[in-house]
Order: C-alpha cells, then structure tokens, then sequence
C-alpha cells in the first residue's frame, strides 16, 4: 500500500529547542519587555500564536497587551529563531535518516506537518540536512487546529490518500490526535516531552520508543 506519510517536527525527527527557545527569549525581551523561556509553559504540539498566549499570561502580560502586540510577536519569534538556526547547529534524532531513507525506497510520499511557522521550518530541516525527502509541507500558520494541517496535508496531494493510508507520525499527544477525525494510522514515539503513558492514554496504534525501531519500515510496507 502507498501511503502518505506525515512527520511531526520538533522532538521527532530533530532537536531545535535551542533555536526556538532563543526565538521565543529575544522576541519577549524586544516585544514585552519581560524575561522569558519557552521551557517555562507546556509548549509542545502547540502552534506559535498559542504559545506566545500562553507564556504571555504567565509573565503577567495583560490579554489586551498580548492581543495587540501577538503578530509582532510571532514575526520576532521566527525571526530570531531562523537566526540562530542559521548560526548553529540542529540535532537530528536518531533512526531518522535511515527511516527517511527506506520508506522514500518503498515509494510513500513523505510530508511535514507543524504547528511552526515556515521559514524557521525550512531552515532547520535544510541544515539537518533531510529537507530534500518531503515533498508535502503544512505548518502551523495554515490552520486553526493541527487537525487542520492533516486535511490540509491530503488535500495538498490532491486527496489520493485517505484512512490508514494516512499515517501521522510525532512525539505529542496533539499529533496522535490530529490524526484521529481522518481515520489514519496515528504513531508516537518518546523522544519528546509526553511520557509513554500520556501518549498510550490517547490511544495511538503504536508508540516505539524512537524511530530506530525496525518494525516501523514493516508496518508500513
Ligand atoms: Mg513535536
């Protein structure tokens, strides 16, 4: 069966917290005027404007602050973190490269979904050198909710997949989630920051550990 296949981001094929925490730091210092680290709020499988919501409360910023300053925000944050994604370096994790690899060999169209925005996308796959596998890109920006940027994803290939040919892979319980309204076959791996039980408690059909785990490539064959 030829499927589509949609690879969350961060935490599942790289680790660029580094890069967007620097983004998030030097855009709440500019924007706010406050001290602030991503790692300070629940941030993962969220989309930026969320985040930027989120940490703005608990730095004490007023709704009405954060509502009117969110789209400056949201441009500095990428900004900065594009910046420094340029300047350093991106880890990609493990299993992934020879992942990629095999399931392009088996001729299963490959794709991003994200809940960043594009530019800091691009430019941390390009530097991790596996951007060139994806021929289908969703980011964060396109919708509303992440399950959006799944129909999003299927309509981009002009609808040929549905149901289980459809398989969303991530680190999140929002990536299982987003996969669910489709019917697809939902995948989670731990590299992130959800621990195996969060992840089992919204019923994925599979968690591996990591994506070095050789059942992946024969699950979907
Ligand atoms: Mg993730």
């Amino acid at each position: 069966m030829r499927r589509l296949i949609l690879f969350d981001v961060d935490q599942t094929l790289i680790d660029a917290l580094e890069h967007h925490n620097e983004g998030y730091r030097r855009a709440f210092k500019e924007v706010f005027k406050v001290d602030a680290e991503l790692t300070e709020i629940k941030f993962s499988g969220k989309i930026v404007p969320t985040i930027i919501r989120d940490l703005a409360e608990l730095k004490g910023v007023t709704k009405e602050t954060a509502e009117s300053k969110l789209e400056e925000a949201i441009k500095k944050v990428e900004f900065y973190a594009k910046e420094s994604v340029e300047r350093g370096r991106v880890k990609v994790l493990s299993g992934v490269v020879k992942l990629l690899k095999e399931l392009k060999e088996m001729n299963h169209v490959m794709g991003i979904i994200t809940g960043s925005p594009k530019d800091v996308t691009l430019a941390a796959l390009e530097k991790a050198g596996i951007k060139d596998y994806f021929e289908i890109f969703v980011f964060g920006p396109e919708g509303k909710t992440r399950a959006e940027l799944v129909g999003l994803a299927i309509t981009k290939t002009g609808k040929k997949f549905s149901g289980k040919e459809v398989v969303v892979i991530g680190d999140s319980i929002h990536d299982i989630d987003c996969g669910k309204p489709y019917g697809a076959t939902t995948i989670a791996v731990t590299t992130g920051f959800h621990s195996r039980e969060e992840l089992m408690s919204h019923s994925p059909d599979y968690v591996f550990r990591d994506l070095t785990d050789e059942q992946i490539v024969s699950l979907l064959s």
